[in-house]
């Protein structure tokens, strides 16, 4: 979501905050802003859109000084203006503050404030923090003691960091994630070590109800109980680094080509937590598995494959959904959370639910930093490196696959599962993109587009509908093929287009008939399947390959197709409009 990053150091602050934003971006923003402190006072810039184009006409760059803090902003509360992106000063400009996250008592807060003289330009929750900072920095004169006191108020989820007219930074946590760089000439803080780690890879691992101040003098981190705290410093891997396009236009692009690698590689850096999990999931009470958006798609497959192979129920809930159902969970549940980022906060919400009921935790998480493996008893990873592109690509290909390590191993390798040549057969689908990218430019004016797929691969035309919306904006549904004339054929007409996941399985024929019906109504029909059929107005080939493994290899002309959509359509596949990488908001 959006990104907080500050430096304090020898260097020009406001260049490096620039670029450290940059390197975010792929979380997701609207607007971007700098403070930085200089001559004794503290000086802010900001401005609506992407960080090139509003340091172009704000100079976010060239602010003075070599303290300073930034932000993009994903706004949860007031419109998307100047007024309202961050930093917000207090109303005296001693204090500006970047913030993540939701304030939830804010409109409490912002009323005493304002009997007591504080006053507030903008509508977000946020800028109750920067006057709070200062009401309780007029009483105490100590920051230490300010930091206390506000987030002793703060009601919700944040990471915040605040510049003071000192010169100090100062920075808390509260569910949100925030990450310190030790440099050789400076201090960073960060919501994702992308936004320093070209500087640095030294860094602290803020955990929750931690406060950090750094000045001059040094950096000091305290608990919300005013408890010094020592932490280690860890060295982040210098994959982190290689969080570049390299010679594709996009990330996008380049993330769904990497996948014949990053598939082979799913949990190798977790071999041990895998025959761990194994062993969890085998002697469960009651199993559960959640995800949001294309990590539910994933569950979804977990329960087809877990049922088919393992001969194990599992539940899939969509992790918003999880305090609705609060009791489904006991003593030795076992829920496998799946998060590309760890840091969803629906995910961690519904985390925390199912162990204080007390479940245990089996994570499947790229970033192995983050906070759902501090709440997890096991953690198997992607190991698919820094997913930039918004739309999740490669994890959902790499989940896929932890997911069928983890089924293969129950069932005595009853899957067969042989990686390299799933590698072999995206490598193929990837190998040539021209009959796609005609497809592409069909779908540029159309309104709706329909996904069909039955038994497991149902949740891939989910998947698939999904990668429609996110990249091209076009109005898409997943539906399961048997479902079509209990409503949706009602929709089909001439201007309908209809993707059908057809593979040549146990599904292939209902499917087929299901495109038949279709057609007879006048729909256009595109059949991903490794059989041709007439039916088909055009048939995009995938490899013949074991049953089993469909659904790993279906998935990635559909994630191809989107892309070229959204290239004809001109929207950014990298940065989706309204949407943010990691959701760290409920
Ligand atoms: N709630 C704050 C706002 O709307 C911060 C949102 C964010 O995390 O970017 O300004």
């Amino acid at each position: 979501m959006c990104s907080i990053i500050a430096y304090l150091g020898l260097s020009p602050a406001a260049p490096i905050i620039v670029k450290g934003l940059k390197r975010m971006e792929y979380r997701g923003y609207d607007s971007v802003g700098v403070a930085t402190f200089s001559n004794n006072q503290i000086l802010v810039r900001k401005g609506v859109g992407k960080v090139l184009e509003v340091n172009k006409i704000a100079k976010l760059d060239e602010l003075s000084g070599t303290v300073g803090i930034g932000h993009t902003r994903w706004a949860t509360h007031g419109g998307v203006t100047e007024t309202n992106a961050h930093p917000h000063p207090s109303s005296a400009g001693e204090i500006a503050i970047v913030h993540n996250g939701i304030i939830q008592n804010h409109e409490e807060l912002k009323k005493e404030l304002q009997q007591k003289g504080y006053m507030f330009k903008s509508q977000t929750d946020s800028e109750v923090i920067s006057n709070l900072l200062q009401y309780h920095y007029d009483k105490v004169k100590e920051i230490k003691k300010a930091v206390l006191a506000t987030v002793s108020e703060l009601k919700g989820d944040y990471a915040f960091a605040a510049v003071f007219e000192d010169g100090t930074l100062a920075a808390a946590r509260l569910h949100e994630p925030l990450i310190i760089g030790i440099g050789k000439d400076g201090y960073f803080i960060s919501s994702d070590v992308l936004g320093f780690v070209e500087h640095t890879d030294e860094v602290i691992y803020l955990d929750n109800k931690e406060f950090v101040i750094i000045n001059n003098s040094g950096i000091k981190v305290f608990d919300f109980d005013a408890k010094p705290v020592q932490h280690k410093i860890t060295k982040v891997s210098k994959e982190f680094a290689d969080a570049y396009k390299g010679d594709y236009a996009h990330f996008t692009l380049k993330e769904i080509s990497e996948q014949p690698a990053t598939i082979p590689n799913a949990s190798n850096s977790t071999r041990l937590e895998l025959d761990l999990a194994t062993d969890f999931v085998k002697h469960a009470k009651t199993l559960y598995i959640t995800g949001s958006g294309t990590s539910y798609n994933a569950a979804l497959i977990a329960k087809f494959l877990f049922s088919k192979y393992a001969k194990i129920k599992i539940e899939p809930i969509i992790s918003s959904e999880v305090q609705f159902s609060p009791n489904m969970f006991e003593q030795q549940s076992i829920l496998i959370a799946l998060s590309q980022s760890g840091e969803s906060a629906d995910v961690l919400e519904a985390v925390k639910i199912a162990k204080d009921a007390g479940a245990k935790i089996i994570s499947i998480v790229n970033m192995m930093t983050s906070s759902l493996v501090h709440l997890s008893s096991i953690s198997i990873g992607l190991n698919c490196g820094p997913e930039i592109g918004v739309a999740a690509t490669k994890s959902f290909t790499s989940q896929l696959t932890v997911l069928y390590k983890i089924v293969d191993k129950i069932c005595g390798n009853c899957i067969g599962l042989d990686l390299n040549k799933v590698s072999e057969s995206i490598t193929k689908i990837l190998s040539d993109h021209s009959g796609i990218q005609e497809i592409a430019r069909k779908l540029k004016d159309i309104s709706d587009i329909y996904v069909l797929g039955r038994g497991i691969h149902y949740p891939i035309a989910s998947e698939a509908s999904l990668k429609l919306k996110e990249l091209t904006y076009i109005h898409a549904e997943g539906l399961p093929g048997g479902e079509l004339k209990h409503g949706p054929l009602a929709l089909m007409d001439s201007n309908t287009y209809v993707i059908m996941i057809n593979p040549n399985d146990s599904t292939y024929s209902d499917t087929l008939t299901s495109a038949q019906e279709i057609k007879a109504r006048g729909a256009k029909i595109i059949g991903i399947s490794d059989k041709p059929s007439d039916v088909y107005d055009y048939w995009v080939e995938i490899p013949q390959v074991d049953e089993s493994v469909y659904p790993i290899i279906e998935i990635v002309p559909v994630q191809l197709l989107a892309y070229y959509a959204a290239l004809e359509k001109d929207t950014d596949p990298d940065y989706p409009r309204n949407l943010a990488k990691s959701v760290t908001v409920k």
